[in-house]
């Protein structure tokens, strides 16, 4: 694909809903004729598991083998452990093996480029690749923000989750200096929302204002519901398991919201370089 878009949606705090919405809008993407590729980065192989590999431990290949690969500057062969769901998405999966993977990054050269030298090998075959980040700021983030053109944030509206967002923009900052200067932020993606609370309403309110001018924080947000967390447990998306739910439409609202984002960023490249 002449324009493949990498995202990765990053937060070092957990369980705010990377995993759900990296699952749900790669097949939103998908659903909407995209060819994706979403790529688990993250130990807990929450990726893999939410979307029906139940034992990823077992699986032949997983991103830990993929960056032993590069590391060792052995040939990769073609679409070398990708899994291709039904839904329509291919995954990369992960697995504990990675948490070793990213310990001995440390003694390596180009520690921080191993995952962008598997995307960039992988972007000529698809529109999107999207990343599922691990909940720190570690070196498997770091790979992440380096390896992407943009970032997603998830995060609950909730008054710590608004404090942790400014330390993630300090590392997102930090690897724009040093490494990946066309790093850039798509949105803060308001997950696990419940608009009954006050405090969800005035922490929307303020996160708004306070990032508002200077980071999107995207218009359509994902509304709290026991389907979704029943979804992950099953092993399936959203748009399987509760078709016509709140949360699958809000995730289709989401994904047409990211086309449009990406639509616009692709005008304005155009009239730049003319
Ligand atoms: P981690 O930091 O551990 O990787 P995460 O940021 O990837 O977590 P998820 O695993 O996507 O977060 O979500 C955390 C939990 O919340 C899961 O049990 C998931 O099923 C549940 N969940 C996700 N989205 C929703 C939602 N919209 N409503 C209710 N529960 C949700
Ligand atoms: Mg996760």
């Amino acid at each position: 694909m002449a324009n493949c878009k990498v995202i990765a949606l990053c937060n070092q705090k957990g369980g705010v809903g990377k995993t759900t919405s990296t699952a749900n809008l790669g097949i939103g993407l998908a659903m909407s004729g995209k060819k994706v590729l979403a790529i688990d980065a993250d130990a807990q192989a929450n990726l893999a598991l939410s979307l029906g590999y139940t034992k990823p431990d077992d699986l032949p290949v997983s991103l830990s083998d993929i960056m032993k690969i590069i590391i060792e500057e052995k040939m990769l062969p073609n679409d070398y452990g990708i899994l291709r769901h039904q839904e329509g998405i291919d995954l990369m999966p992960a697995n504990i093996e990675l948490s070793g993977t990213e310990v001995s990054l440390v003694n390596i050269m180009s520690r921080e480029s191993i995952l962008k030298t598997y995307v960039d090998k992988m972007r000529p075959k698809y529109d999107y690749i999207l990343i599922d980040s691990m909940p720190s700021l570690g070196m498997m983030t770091i790979n992440s923000l380096v390896a992407a053109d943009s970032v997603i944030i998830p995060s609950q509206p909730s008054y710590l989750s608004a404090k942790g967002l400014d330390l993630l923009m300090q590392s997102i900052a930090r690897v724009r200096r040093q490494i990946n200067p066309g790093l850039s932020i798509d949105g803060i993606l308001l997950t696990m929302v419940d608009n009954r609370t006050n405090e969800a309403k005035e922490i929307i309110a303020s996160l708004r204002s306070h990032y508002g001018e200077k980071i999107k924080v995207f218009k359509n947000e994902i509304p709290f519901s026991v389907r979704a967390a029943e979804s992950s447990g099953r092993g399936k998306s959203i748009y399987a398991h509760d078709k016509n739910g709140k949360v699958a439409s809000a995730y289709i609202a989401l994904t047409k919201e990211v086309i449009r984002l990406e639509r616009k960023k692709e005008r304005l490249r155009s009239d730049g370089s003319r």
